[in-house]
Formats: C-alpha cells, structure tokens, sequence
C-alpha cells in the first residue's frame, strides 16, 4: 500500500472532480484491480477505458489485449490523459532571479 501524505481536497458535496484541475469526472471501478480510476464523464470513441454503468456506478477496465472492449459497455477516457493540469514528475523549478541584486561593495579593501 502507498500513503500518499498529500491531504486530499475533495469537497463532501457535489460530484467528484479532478484535484488538479477541477474538471468533473466520474470513478470506475477498475473490476480486476478494485481501484478507482477518474475518467471524463463523456463517453468517447476513441477511450481506452471500457466501462458501463451499475446501478449508479461505473464499472470497468482498462482496455488491453487481455480485456478487449465490447458491447454493452461504452468507451470512456482516463482523465490522466486529458487532464491539463496532470502533476509532471519531479517539476523542478529555477531558482527566481533576484531582481534586486545589490553589488556588495561593502567590506571591499
Ligand atoms: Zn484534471
């Protein structure tokens, strides 16, 4: 198990959105791994995730030569893939320029 020491920012009400970019998405149930995994709530022609819904849930997978799509589930798309806002590995930010940068004739001999 990963413990993910970031606090999670979801609201206790309304539908669930994405943490970094605030775009609604939906949770399908991944049925072979019993995860969660955020999609875009349209379905798409082209998603890679296969999925349909029970009762008031989406249940699915991922598509893969093991778990081919197929009716009746529809095709929906890992929000990852089209989240804007995804978090980059490692973003490594320059250091700001000073912009007051003072010479340090002080203290010269
Ligand atoms: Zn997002």
């Amino acid at each position: 198990m990963v413990r993910r020491s970031r606090s999670r920012t979801m609201r206790k009400t309304g539908p669930p959105a994405c943490g970094s970019c605030g775009a609604q998405v939906v949770f399908v149930k991944m049925v072979y791994t019993d995860k969660r995994l955020p999609v875009d709530p349209i379905p798409v022609a082209d998603g890679n995730v296969s999925a349909r819904l029970v009762g008031n849930q989406l249940h699915g997978y991922v598509i893969s030569d093991a778990h081919p799509h197929g009716a009746p589930n529809h095709r929906y798309a890992a929000h990852h893939g089209s989240c804007p806002d995804r978090p980059r590995p490692k973003p490594r930010p320059a250091p700001p320029p000073t912009l007051f940068d003072l010479p340090t004739t002080q203290g010269e001999p």
